[in-house]
């Protein structure tokens, strides 16, 4: 199996083991802003995704469009389609050979791919304010020209900022922007899973 694939198994691997591990914690805090439902909706896409038989594909990108045509179809709600196009936009852009500034400019491709399909923008409470962090930090590093390694390290240090500060945000988009200023004082579900995505990436690229 090609190198890049091979790293995207592993991450699969690791990211569908820990959200089936945190469904209950991430379905408790869209009870307290939506239906109760997110932690349920990722681990079901994670798990789909790891089924995946990526022996056959060549490439890391290739790998990822799969993992995004995975999500968007068995994710479902607002979630499905969002982190599905992170991933359909991300690995149309994936670089070959991989290195940080063509990370980081699929992540930009990710990043814009999922704020134009819902309408949101930074500060709005929602992924987007763990993604775009996390989006920044590749862009410094690729300026920087630091390792995709530790460059991996930063942008999941950044998304867990991000979704820390969700916390004190309003929410503008989504179910959770009904409850309006009630929504403050709990952490956007979704800004979690970029985060743990972004951890368990880490882990494995670079
Ligand atoms: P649903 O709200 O349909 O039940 P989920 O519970 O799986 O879907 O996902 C909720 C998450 O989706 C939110 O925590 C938020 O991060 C994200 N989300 C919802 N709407 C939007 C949007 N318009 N733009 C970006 N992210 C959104
Ligand atoms: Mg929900
Ligand atoms: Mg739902």
């Amino acid at each position: 199996m090609a190198d890049g694939v091979m790293a995207v198994t592993q991450w699969l691997r690791e990211c569908a083991e820990v959200f089936d591990a945190r469904a209950d914690e991430l379905n408790k805090l869209d009870r307290l802003l939506g239906d109760g439902d997110h932690g349920t909706n990722m681990a079901r896409g994670l798990a789909a995704a790891r089924e995946l038989d990526l022996t056959p594909v060549a490439a890391a990108s290739d790998a990822l469009r799969h993992v995004g045509m995975a999500l968007v179809s068995t994710v479902g709600g607002a979630s499905g389609p969002l982190f599905g196009t992170f991933f359909l936009r991300a690995g149309a852009n994936w670089p070959r050979p991989i290195q940080t500034a063509g990370v980081a400019s699929a992540f930009e491709a990710g990043l814009a791919g999922v704020m134009a399909r819902g309408n949101a923008e930074r500060g709005d409470k929602t992924m987007i304010d763990a993604l775009a962090p996390a989006s920044d930090a590749l862009r410094e590093a690729a300026l920087a020209h630091i390792s995709l390694g530790e460059a991996m390290d930063t942008a999941a240090a950044a998304a867990e900022r991000g979704r820390d500060n969700t916390r004190s945000m309003i929410a503008k988009r989504g179910r959770s922007a009904l409850l309006a200023d009630k929504s403050i004082g709990v952490v956007d579900p979704g800004a979690v899973s970029v985060a743990i995505i972004l951890r368990t990436a880490a882990n494995h690229v670079g």
